[in-house]
């Protein structure tokens, strides 16, 4: 028997304790897989979660919590652990339309709140791949990036206040509704990108916008490097604000996602080097897109675009993004390697060829598709090298990361560290900053029960 199994179905029920095939089935997802866990707990209210951790806290137990598990750095594994699944926790809670904020629970999926925000005319603006399963609690505890960092800031730009259990079930409730309120620290920073290492998050209070009325999307081909940038300043300097994503694709990446068997089709012809996705989100139909248009015409006037198209329907900026999302064609031709690095635009072209030129040198007709947020300093390389395994991929890390430390670059700009990037942390952080990460870790959580090992390791 296991005592403390026993004593966590006592306190929450046996509905929600589940062990041996009921908890190992949970534990996969299209996007990630996250071990064979001791027990998944399924907690319904934060007094609960309080009850769990304070029971594992007393045993010592190691407890990985769970939201929509579509993490892509093993940041959520618990072999061996007891999970803590958020899924119970998914209401709603208030909604306040005139201060717009949204008080949601933990477990509550992205792409609901997001609807339920356009439903009382407000936006919740995150927006990434994952929206159908992720949920806000693991948003909030990965700093979230995605699609619209450029004009709404990450998830951290979106929390007003959390409600968090730390280690011991000691509750914190911050769900502070002001946007400004300078009262000493910061305290919902601690659990906002810390991968759930300091507590586990149970609710929030979120900042809601205006929800736009346009939306106008471009498709653009540029002939250099350099003209990215340019073109990134004349959109923000001239879109009046409404400039919501700048999504580059280099010649590769296009290529791949207009050519069978993906099922896009190429808008503008192949043959340029770089293509960029261009969004606007504004509050005046018709004059946002007569501005949109005439700006996309004064940068092919001054050669700054070489082409363009802009979409004339919904199917047309659906077909667009399309391109962009369709990222899955990048593992077509075999095991496949994806990074999210972060680096000033000023390093890009470099950074990328030397990548480029280290692969080449390794393996015979490496492939390396970029792509991604350059508005945000943020690329997305996934890279194949025609065979797999970890060495494999450990060589190709070598090649991805260490050229970073000296640039000042991120080995994680969005996905996070998890178990995957730890041996880099010290790539993207100097030692005096890592320790100040350890010794936060051993005050509020000083049995290292939470999230062990992710980020990186505490010794016993
Ligand atoms: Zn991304």
């Amino acid at each position: 028997m296991d005592a403390l199994i026993d004593e966590l179905t006592k306190a929450l029920g046996a509905d929600a304790v589940l062990t041996g095939e009921a908890a190992a089935e949970r534990s996969t997802s299209p996007w990630t897989r996250l071990g064979t866990p001791r027990a998944l707990l399924r907690p319904r209210t934060t007094e609960e979660v309080s009850t769990a951790l304070r029971i594992c806290h007393a045993a010592s137990a190691p407890v990985s919590a769970w939201g929509g598990k579509t993490g892509l750095v093993s940041g959520a594994r618990a072999e061996g652990e007891i999970a803590l699944s958020l899924d119970r926790m998914s209401a709603i809670e208030e909604i306040d339309t005139t201060g717009a904020t949204m008080t949601v629970q933990a477990g509550c999926v992205l792409q609901t709140a997001c609807e339920a925000a356009e439903a009382t005319g407000l936006m919740l603006p995150l927006d990434l791949g994952a929206r159908g399963s992720a949920t806000i609690g693991g948003n909030i505890s990965t700093n979230a990036g995605g699609n619209r960092v450029l004009r709404y800031g990450m998830m951290r730009d979106m929390v007003l206040g959390v409600e968090a259990v730390l280690a011991d079930g000691t509750v914190v409730s911050s769900l502070n509704h002001l946007m400004k309120n300078n009262t000493g620290y910061d305290l919902k920073q601690l659990f906002i990108g810390s991968e759930g290492t300091l507590g586990v998050v149970t609710r929030a209070v979120l900042r809601l916008r205006t929800r736009p009325v346009s939306q106008d999307t471009a498709l653009v081909a540029v002939e250099t490097f350099d003209q990215l940038p340019a073109l990134l300043r004349l959109l923000d300097r001239r879109l009046g604000g409404t400039l919501s994503a700048f999504e580059v694709m280099w010649a590769d990446f296009y290529e791949l996602v207009t050519t069978e068997p993906a099922k896009g089709r190429a808008p503008i012809p192949h043959g340029h080097p770089y293509y960029v996705l261009i969004d606007g989100m504004g509050g005046d139909e018709a004059a946002d897109a007569e501005r949109f248009e005439a700006v996309l015409g004064e940068a092919l006037e001054t050669g700054l675009v070489a082409d363009a198209v802009v979409a004339k329907s919904l199917a047309e900026r659906e077909a667009i993004w399309g391109l962009r999302d369709d990222v899955g064609q990048t593992g077509r031709g075999g095991p496949s390697h994806t990074f999210d690095v972060s680096l000033r635009i000023s390093d890009m072209e470099a950074y990328v060829a030397n990548v480029r030129a280290a692969l080449a040198a390794r393996w015979a007709d490496p492939a390396a598709f970029v792509f991604g947020h350059l508005g945000d300093g943020n690329i997305h390389l996934v890279i194949g090298v025609g065979v797999g395994g970890s060495d494999i991929r450990k060589a190709i890390e070598e090649i991805v990361y260490q050229p970073l430390a000296a640039i000042g670059g991120s080995i994680s700009a969005e996905h996070g560290v998890g178990l995957q990037k730890r041996a880099y942390l010290g790539l993207s952080r100097n030692p005096g900053e890592i320790a100040l990460m350890r010794t936060l870790k051993g005050v509020l959580d000083p049995k290292n029960i939470l999230n062990r090992g992710k980020i990186f390791e505490v010794e016993a």
